[in-house]
This record gives structure tokens, sequence and C-alpha cells, in this order.
């Protein structure tokens, strides 16, 4: 089998319901335990992090308050001087600022510093594919839509601190075509590593619900669609999955009202997997023993088979359109 866990940023377990969103909520899902940064709500910087390693961020070190921020490029000129100016407390919320403020070095994190730190994740020793993980960068020459979308998000993206969720856009239905392309874009490359069959661990993730949900609070209206079309993307990674694969989604936070809210959720295909699972540093080890349950091997894939009848099927449907 092939272990998919998709990692949907923000998802909120209060904002779905297994009657409407039988994708997002698949055979089980609960709400999960998550852990909140020094800038007082849950960091998606932090947390990913933690979900790979099952660590709170204090023993893997990615923390706001560690300096990490102030390793940005675009920074470092101004935090030499800071280091002397500023007090440590106000650094750390600054630092928080840059990490939220979608600088284009935002969670680049190497999957290099948790060998070099002793830390082992769930990717380790394994047949695994990470695609767009905040902070565990394999290879950062590969940059995808997402990162692109991200990068030049400019006015539809705005941090003010005047504005109820922290965040303005200039155009929100504009900018939630965007974020719904960057979770297109996402759930597709992890179909395409699930449909490869060279994995046993296929870790997709995406920002595109965490972003909409930051600029929505005027309009709750553009989150539900968000939801309910994130439903149809992950329906489809659903349609690829064979009788022997799982999938596993995970949140680092929820989202309302444009701040992130303390309570994240896992659901699967089988409720075997989320049964352990009560916090977000609990996910390492239920991905694991998921794992460790099967012996898969990835081989390849097999030649996809066509019958007769499916393009009987098609023909049919045509000539009832009236195309035929
Ligand atoms: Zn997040």
């Amino acid at each position: 089998m092939t272990l998919v866990v998709l990692g949907i940023d923000a998802l909120d377990p209060e904002l779905v319901d297994s009657d409407v969103h039988s994708n997002l909520t698949l055979g089980a899902y609960k709400s999960i335990e998550t852990i909140v940064s020094v800038a007082g709500e849950p960091s998606t910087h932090e947390l990913w992090p933690t979900i790979i390693t099952g660590l709170p961020p204090s023993e893997h070190g990615l923390q706001l308050d560690d300096g990490v921020a102030w390793e940005n490029p675009l920074l470092r000129a101004g935090s030499r001087a800071a280091d002397h100016l500023l007090p440590k407390e106000i650094q750390s919320r600054i630092g928080a600022w840059l990490l939220t403020n979608t600088s284009e070095d935002a969670f680049r994190e190497h999957a290099t510093y948790y060998e070099e730190h002793d830390l082992s994740t769930v990717f380790d020793g394994r047949k695994a594919k990470a695609i767009g993980v905040p902070n565990y960068v394999v290879n950062p020459d590969d940059e995808d839509r997402e990162h692109l979308l991200r990068q030049r998000m400019g006015d539809l993206f705005e941090r003010d601190s005047d504005a109820t969720g922290g965040h303005t856009s200039a155009d929100p239905v504009e900018f939630y075509e965007q974020c719904m392309e960057m979770g297109m874009v996402r759930i597709a490359r992890t179909r395409r590593a699930l449909r490869s069959r060279q994995y046993e661990l296929v870790f997709g993730y995406t920002s595109a619900l965490d972003l909409i949900g930051h600029v929505s609070y005027d309009d709750p209206g553009l989150q539900r669609d968000a939801y309910n079309e994130m439903d149809d993307f992950v329906g489809e990674l659903v349609g690829d999955l064979n009788s022997e694969d799982d999938l596993l989604l995970v949140s680092d936070h929820g989202l309302q009202g444009g701040l992130h809210t303390e309570e994240a959720i896992v659901a699967a295909t089988n409720s075997e997997i989320i049964e352990g699972i009560k916090s977000v540093t609990d996910i390492h080890a239920a991905v694991e023993e998921t794992l460790d349950r099967d012996d898969y091997t990835p081989s390849a894939r097999e030649r996809p088979e066509r019958s007769h009848e499916s393009g009987e099927a098609v023909r049919e449907q045509l000539e009832d359109l009236g195309y035929m």
C-alpha cells in the first residue's frame, strides 16, 4: 500500500461537516490539540516540523523565538542593528511577524536540518515523497506553482495590524482564485506521486485554506466555498486510491474569523490510523505505525488498462449531450 498524508494548512475541525464534506472527513475524523507559539497563536512555521518529527517546537528547534526569522537574507542587515537595540521580546514579535508575512523565504528550512540536528522524521528510511511540506525543503531549486503564487501575492495578501485577522486583500475574490489554484496544483502533484507507485509514503501539503481564511473574515462565504472546493479536490485524490492504500488528512491549527484557532484535525480512510492521535505531536507515531504494519515495497506503476466498455460509456454520454 501507499500511505498518502495530505497536509491542509488551517483545516478547522469546526468548519467541516461530514454530511457535506465526505472527503475532508473520510472514514473517521476528529479534532486534536495543537501548540501555541510565542506569538500567541499556533504557528505554521513551528507545527509542520512538529508533525513530521513528533517533537514539540522546543525540541525540534524551529521556533519563532530562536532567531530563525532573522536568518531571512532580506532582514539580516536590519537584524544586526536590532540585536543591539531591541529587547528580546520585541525581536521575537518581529520575527513572528516576518514569518507570517509570507516573505519569499518563509518556511524554507532545508530537509538537511533534521539530520544535522539528530532529528528523525517520517521520511527517514522510507521510499517517500515530500511535496511542499513547510520547513522540509528537499530541493530549494524545485519550486512549483504554489511557491510562485505565494511569492507574487502582492497586494492580494498584505499584513495589516489594524485589520481583523491581521491581513487584508485588495481583491479577495481574485485572491480566492489563486488560493484554489494552489490547492489544485499541490493535490495534483500528490496524486501524481501516488499514481507513480514509487513511494510507500507520499506527503503533500497546501496552504490554500490558510491564506484565503486570513482575508475572508468580511466575506465568510469565500471560506465556505474554499472548504467545499477543497472537498472536491480531495475527492479526486480519493479516487486514485486502491483498496490497500490509505489517506490521512492533517492540519496544524484551525482558522476562524481571520485568526488561527487552537484546534487541528486528523481524518483518515481507516479509523485505526487516527485512533491514538490526540495532539499534533502524535501524528509522527501514527504514520510510522501505519507504515510498519505493512511490508510494502514500491515497484513501479502498472500499465493503466482500458476496457472497450468505458469508451462505449463516454460515447453514449456524448450522444446524450448531442455532440455525436
Ligand atoms: Zn498553518
